[in-house]
């Protein structure tokens, strides 16, 4: 399997060295060409600056081939502005002009979401399917679910709140798997795409 990782702005480094000791017997890739994209069997969407990766994805001409895939099924795991990058909908009051958005995960989404007095803690996270103790969430300047749509399907919570969500083959959360050193999201998202039709 060609595991992407979307490698335009963000955390992609942290991205990047997760996966290295995820994916056995296949390849890590950093998309940032049209080309990269077509080689890949599944992406990671990372956290940074929405608006900004929005930009790059238009500049690049990632913007319509990464629409395609994913309306044809790449699973797709998304965190913070990633699933920012993803929301059908994001609520007014976001810092700065909103980007636009693929509209592919049924959410309504409020950027900075917490606010400047929370803007980033950690905390933990219960995950659908994740036996044991309960996930290790760090959210940075993290957005918030404000509403699930019918699409949609939450498998995160952390202190009641959905903090992610499945929307077909798209996982999306507000948190940073990447940075915590716990593989377990990880090791779930890759099983159930490499079993994807
Ligand atoms: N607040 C950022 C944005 O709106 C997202 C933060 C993150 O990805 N850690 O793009």
């Amino acid at each position: 399997m060609n595991v992407g990782v979307l490698a335009l702005q963000g955390d992609v480094p942290e991205h990047l060295k997760a996966l290295a000791g995820v994916v056995r017997g296949g390849t890590v890739t950093a998309v940032r060409t049209p080309d990269d994209l077509a080689r890949v069997d599944a992406l990671f969407m990372p956290g940074g600056e929405s608006t900004t990766i929005a930009r790059l994805l238009q500049g690049s001409r990632l913007w319509d081939p990464l629409d395609a895939r994913m309306r044809a099924g790449l699973p797709v795991l998304a965190t913070c502005a990633g699933l920012i990058l993803l929301a059908r909908t994001l609520a007014p009051g976001g810092p700065g002009a909103s980007p636009p958005t693929f509209g592919l995960v049924d959410v309504e989404v409020r950027r900075n979401g917490y606010g400047s007095q929370r803007e980033s803690f950690e905390g933990p996270v219960r995950v659908e399917d994740l036996a044991g103790e309960a996930f290790p969430g760090v959210f940075i300047r993290a957005p918030r679910i404000l509403d699930v749509g019918p699409g949609a399907r939450p498998i995160a919570w952390h202190e009641g709140e959905v903090v992610g969500v499945r929307h077909g083959a798209i996982w999306a959360l507000t948190f940073h798997p990447e940075l915590s050193g716990d593989r377990r999201l990880h090791r779930l998202f890759l099983e159930g795409a490499a079993n994807a039709p």
